[in-house]
């Protein structure tokens, strides 16, 4: 049976970690929801519309239209990549700088709308993992599986700081902490749809579980 899995939780919980290892093991689409909201804010950042002083709202919604997003398989990593206007830009996408502005690009309701419903459309045919930070209460309220993850800031930070020094990029984990803090502040402070647990979701605090573990104990989920 084909079911629709959605993961919701803070910022660097091992959210697409689960979800890949999940899409994988079952043959199932695998769909990041928070790339799709890092690719739009990429394209606003680029017009220079969103800056540390200034966010160009109406500019925003205006150009809303011509950004065309979509994501394509790549067998070699196993997932599918970030594409904006044709352009790949999964690499542009994860940086320190992208990570900075996208929860104030998410807060927007007109961006929120356009990708629920592009993320509603994709989640259509079922057999698919679904994560991000509002997939169990608005894209799929009707998910079969719901899972919350949380894992301490201190344990998120760390994983996101390994993560982003593994990439070459020159970050201190200071700065990669308040990062995390902030966007978890936005996320669940924001007036349209602010993460907060589904109330039929699983919540996972992963803190000091193994890859490994916590893949064996939703397989079981999912299995059951
Ligand atoms: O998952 P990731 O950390 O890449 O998401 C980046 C940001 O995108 C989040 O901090 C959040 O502000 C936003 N987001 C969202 N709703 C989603 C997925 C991501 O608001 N479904």
């Amino acid at each position: 049976k084909k079911i629709t899995i959605a993961i919701d939780g803070f910022s660097s919980t091992g959210k697409s970690t689960l979800a890949k290892q999940l899409a994988t093991k079952l043959g199932y689409v695998y769909v990041d929801t928070g790339a799709m909201y890092r690719a739009v804010t990429y394209y606003m950042m680029q017009n220079g519309w969103v800056t540390d002083n200034a966010l160009d709202k109406e500019a925003i919604v205006n150009a809303l239209p011509n950004v065309k997003l979509h994501f394509q398989f790549n067998a070699e990593l196993g997932f599918a990549e970030m594409y904006l206007n044709g352009v790949c830009v999964e690499q542009e996408i994860r940086t320190l700088e992208v990570s900075r502005f996208v929860s104030k690009i998410a807060e927007i309701s007109e961006v929120r709308a356009k990708l629920v419903e592009q993320q509603q459309e994709m989640g259509k045919e079922k057999a698919i993992v679904m994560d991000g930070r509002d997939i169990g209460t608005v894209v799929f309220p009707d998910a079969e599986l719901k899972l919350f993850m949380t894992a301490s800031a201190e344990t998120r930070a760390k994983r996101r700081f390994d993560e982003l020094v593994e990439k070459g990029q020159h970050v201190t984990f200071a700065e990669v902490l308040q990062n995390v803090q902030e966007r978890d502040y936005i996320d669940t402070n924001r007036e349209d749809s602010p993460l907060v647990k589904a109330s039929s979701a699983i919540e996972i605090d992963n803190s000091s579980m193994s890859k490994t573990e916590q893949f064996e104990l939703v397989l079981q989920m999912v299995q059951d």
